[in-house]
């Protein structure tokens, strides 16, 4: 059993090609300007979904009942080159159900992608490795205060256990969001990038805050610090990526 906050198909912005993308229940950290607050309980909750519908988020799921839907779309992740993507919430969390259903997945010839903040301790990672073929993988404050503080995250165990993923050569990607106030500043994104080169990263992907979070929290009666936030300009982001370019291969997202 996985307790699952959501399933939904035909994404588009959660890896290569089409896919199914996963979301986990529960989370360790809690970012103020996170975008699934729905996922972050760590046990099943009875909330009204964006339509005012009431529903459970992170029922308890049968690992067949997953597969029974991500199969629907073989088709697609074959012609896409797409496949399926574990997110959430923290997937390690729930460690040894997503290695039971990413051994599923990858026993049915499913690319399978693990999207995680790296908080957990690394024989969480070793459970799942075998059966993942890429990473992407949370970046978001360039020390242990802000990590702390911000976030409520523990930087060194997140900055090590990258470090270990990228010695044990996995296909990792590093995922910034970038929140302005938190980790945009020329000073602060040369920090981040100084971790990220500590350790070796080579492709950073830099997702630009967006509000698209907004109605989740409305419709989940929770307030949403970011909720005056403007969405980000993409001429703000390439001015930060001209930072995060000088030492990485480096994509702005959505
Ligand atoms: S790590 Fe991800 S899911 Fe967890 S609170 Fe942060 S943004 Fe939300």
């Amino acid at each position: 059993m996985i307790n699952v906050s959501d399933i939904q198909r035909f994404s588009l912005g959660d890896g290569p090609g089409i896919r199914t993308t996963i979301f986990f229940q529960g989370c360790n950290l809690h970012c103020p300007w996170c975008h699934n607050p729905e996922a972050i309980p760590l046990r099943p909750q009875k909330m009204r979904d964006p339509r005012g519908r009431e529903r459970v988020y992170g029922a308890p799921t049968d690992i067949a009942n997953i597969l029974a839907v991500v199969e629907k779309d073989a088709a697609y992740y074959a012609e896409s080159g797409g496949g399926v993507t574990l997110s959430g919430g923290e997937v390690l969390l729930q460690a040894e159900g997503a290695a039971r259903l990413a051994a599923a997945l990858q026993a049915e010839g499913i690319h399978v992608l693990l999207d995680t903040a790296g908080d957990v301790p690394f024989a969480a990672f070793q459970k799942v490795l075998p059966f993942i073929d890429a990473i992407y993988y949370d970046w978001k404050a360039a020390n242990a205060e802000d990590y702390r503080r911000r976030i409520g995250g523990d930087f060194a165990r997140i900055l090590d256990n990258l470090g270990r993923l990228i010695e044990a050569g996995c296909a990792v990607r590093v995922r910034v969001p970038l929140i302005e106030g938190v980790n945009t500043a020329p000073d602060y994104a040369e920090q981040m990038c100084a971790c990220l080169r500590q350790v070796g990263a080579q492709e950073v992907d830099l997702l630009p805050f967006h509000r698209l979070g907004s109605a989740k929290y409305r419709a989940l009666g929770l307030a949403y610090a970011y909720a005056s936030v403007p969405s980000m300009t993409i001429q703000r982001a390439k001015e930060i990526a001209k930072i995060y370019q000088k030492y990485f291969k480096t994509k702005i997202e959505g």
